[in-house]
């Protein structure tokens, strides 16, 4: 057990955290894109997290709190591996016709959900369907969330075909671009080694969504991209 305990503090010491590596990734100097993957954590999100891992690249995945619930472990996982959590609300309505209190609560019980798996503050919010107006803005405003919506969508939960995701993820890909995918649609994981190598080869780095907004960093009650 003692050899056991001082392997895993040298490990945690030689090892520079996740966040700090992307921290050195500065998007004003080099081509950056930030991949997004909607409505997880599901059956498909392990197989992910292990692309992800393996191509040493980060994603940020907008969670829906009720699945958050049931697979606690696989995000904390993702934010233990430098990915960054969003909020996608609780139950994932369309939340422009909700009441204020309704829009409030599937706010908060995400990240409360979000809170107690990776013990972070959840700081942006992304509007299930992009559903959103000033109400809303206003809403996640007061709920201390920026509100991320995306540059391009990939339609992947239409097209459920690996060799079109992967030829829109390319298509759709620019710099400080930020690309709408679903971790719950098997044929985009199935996709993804092939997109991050093309995006690679084409001199993207990935990064998270925090990461693309720089040192300013993502401001509360504001829409981004
Ligand atoms: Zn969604």
């Amino acid at each position: 057990m003692v050899v056991h305990g001082l392997l895993a503090l040298s490990l945690a010491t030689s090892v520079l955290p996740a966040a700090d590596i992307q921290a050195k990734i500065d998007c004003s100097k080099v081509k950056c894109l930030a991949l997004t993957f909607d409505d997880g954590p599901g059956k498909h999100t392990r197989t992910l997290l292990d692309l992800l891992k393996k191509e040493k690249v980060k994603a940020t995945f907008f969670v829906t709190g009720k699945y958050v619930e049931e697979s606690p472990s696989v995000v904390r996982r993702a934010a233990r591996e430098g990915h960054a959590i969003g909020n996608h609300t609780y139950s994932h309505q369309s939340l422009p016709p909700l009441l204020a209190y309704e829009i409030i609560d599937e706010m908060r019980a995400a990240s409360t959900a979000i809170e107690d798996a990776t013990g972070k503050r959840v700081r942006m919010f992304r509007p299930p369907y992009g559903h959103t107006d000033q109400r809303v803005l206003g809403i996640a405003g007061e709920q201390d969330l920026a509100q991320v919506l995306w540059t391009g969508t990939t339609l992947d939960w239409s097209l459920r075909d690996v060799k079109k995701i992967k030829a829109a993820v390319l298509r759709l890909a620019r710099r400080d671009g930020v690309i709408l995918m679903h971790d719950t649609v098997p044929q985009t994981v199935q996709a993804m080694p092939a997109i991050v190598k093309e995006l690679k080869k084409r001199g993207y780095h990935l990064v998270t969504v925090p990461a693309l907004a720089g040192a300013k960093g993502l401001e509360a009650g504001v829409s981004y991209p």
